[in-house]
């Protein structure tokens, strides 16, 4: 089939049967109507269609080499650096689309696919079965042009045990009977981001294994259908207030929507599993196969967009009230303009300092992607705060767009206008700072930058314990033996 119309994504969503629960309600049929998730799947609709627009089907797509059918330039393996920056290239598109709102594109996970074929021997160490089963879901998601999401981590309900001790056992999803034709799964995943609106969940390793007996049941990789029986997804309330695109112009386009995820004695037949049991190398499952690397790249080069976003945000707002010649000001689009270009120079560094890893995949660079996953998280944090400072009240004397409408109109011209703007324009500039700073859209977008790789603290402790700081300590040692 190839590269997927929006039309396509939207009927087959329409045509699934998952078991989706959202403000008490279970939806079971046309997803895509629902109003939680219908201008989502618009917006995911828009990226599908991007696909064969003319202006971006070149960057977007890829002729395979076997039939000339165009897939999305997500799945290329890279062999060259070339391929690297193509596939940056891609990302971009997308990501220029939501100005890196929306974290969850379809080119995240494809791209975690991708290297785990490229990587199909590394499977065969387990069970060549196993090498197969990832090389041909790999090509059936690339075929079919599928949206996945994941789940990784274990319910919190307790983390000072691991995920097998909870309630006994009982609380995170593992594995409760093998069959000769696959495996049952029972149990919660903390998340799934997009869950509801995803054609596949990928139920991947995540935490630390310890390899102990007890562990064995949580040792699995596999893929399922989003509306395999058995299988529910529990969700938060929508971010997205029903507001037009004026009011709410970020979660009206881009609320993605994240869901606890809890199978039921679901069942996943034997070509969908990709590992089981080997702790050791679920343990190893990302870095091992050069998923992280492709992963991350796609993350930093979304995350570039985001920093471009509010650097132009914040750009816009200090020209239109006349603060950008205030020192502390240029200081705060200083730091934005820093931002975006260590982004962009991490990412370079990272393409260019490439290599062939054993699987014969152009892996960019790990120590600039790994900096960069662990800085991101933490700068991304200033960018609402830097909006909230320069916006000030800005932020609450704000009108909705019905009043524009109203008798007061002439009130808003009046009182509302900027220094650059009227003030239905100023209305609305502010109507975005408001959505990108302080609702509850931007209040998520805040805590899924942070916890994106995982928790912080623990990342930075695997940072210094993987990072060979030893010519930097030697320098030291040189420096204290010298006498000159
Ligand atoms: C908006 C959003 C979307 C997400 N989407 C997805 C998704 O699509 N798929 C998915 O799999 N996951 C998703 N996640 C989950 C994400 O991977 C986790 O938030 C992240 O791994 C941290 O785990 P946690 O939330 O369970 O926090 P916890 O591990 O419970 O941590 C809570 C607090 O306790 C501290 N803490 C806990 N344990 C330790 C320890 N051992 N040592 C030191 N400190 C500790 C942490 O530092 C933190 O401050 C999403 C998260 C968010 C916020």
């Amino acid at each position: 089939m190839g590269i997927r119309t929006g039309a396509q994504y939207i009927d087959k969503l329409n045509s699934m049967r998952p078991h989706v629960l959202i403000d008490g309600e279970v939806i079971r049929e046309n997803i895509a109507e629902h109003p939680a998730f219908t201008n989502v799947t618009r917006t995911f609709a828009t990226l599908f269609d991007m696909q064969h627009d003319p202006q971006h089907s070149e960057a977007l797509t890829y002729a395979l080499p076997q039939t000339g059918e165009r897939v999305s330039t997500s799945f290329l393996i890279p062999r060259t650096v070339e391929d690297l920056e193509r596939r940056r290239q891609a990302t971009e598109v997308w990501a220029e689309y939501s100005h890196g709102f929306l974290g969850r594109t379809g080119d995240y996970l494809n791209s975690a696919l991708t290297a785990l074929a490229a990587a199909e021997h590394w499977f065969a160490q387990a069970d060549p079965q196993f090498a197969q089963n990832i090389r041909n879901y790999y090509e059936y998601a690339r075929d079919n042009d599928l949206l996945a999401t994941h789940t990784l981590i274990p319910p919190q309900a307790n983390r000072s045990v691991s995920g097998s001790e909870q309630l006994g056992g009982r609380l995170a999803a593992r594995i409760v009977e093998e069959r000769e034709d696959g495996i049952v799964i029972s149990g919660a995943r903390m998340l799934a981001t997009i869950g509801p609106i995803a054609d596949e969940l990928l139920v991947f390793p995540s935490t630390v294994l310890r390899g102990t007996p007890e562990d064995a049941p949580y040792s699995y990789a596999f893929a399922i259908q989003n509306d395999a029986p058995g299988l529910r997804y529990l969700c938060r309330t929508s971010l997205h207030n029903g507001g037009s695109t004026f009011d709410e112009p970020l979660a009206s386009r881009f609320e993605e929507m994240d869901a606890v995820v809890v199978f039921d004695n679901v069942f996943v037949p034997n070509e969908r599993i990709f590992l089981l049991g080997h702790p050791e190398l679920c343990n190893g499952f990302y870095s091992e196969t050069g998923a992280a690397a492709l992963m991350t790249g796609q993350v930093i080069a979304r995350t570039i967009s985001k920093s471009t976003f509010f650097l132009g945000l914040a750009s816009e707002i200090a020209a239109s009230i006349g603060i950008d010649g205030f020192q502390h000001v240029q200081e705060s689009l200083t730091e934005l303009i820093i931002d975006v270009e260590i982004g962009k120079a991490l990412m370079r560094t990272a393409e260019v300092d490439a290599e062939l890893n054993q699987f014969g995949m152009m892996q960019p660079k790990w120590e600039p992607l790994n900096a960069a996953r662990n800085w991101y998280p933490k700068v991304a944090q200033r960018f609402p705060q830097i909006i909230r400072t320069l916006c000030a009240s800005g932020l609450m004397a704000l009108p909705g767009e019905a009043d524009l409408a109203s008798s007061e109109v002439g009130d808003i011209e009046l009182y509302l206008q900027a220094k650059s703007l009227t003030g239905p324009e100023r209305v609305k500039l502010f109507k975005l700072a408001h959505d990108a700073s302080i609702s509850g859209f931007a209040s998520r977008q805040a805590l899924y930058e942070y916890f994106f790789f995982g928790d912080p603290v623990r990342m930075a402790g695997a940072l210094v314990n993987s990072y060979d700081v030893e010519p930097a300590r030697r320098g030291i040692r040189d420096l204290l033996a010298r006498h000159d």
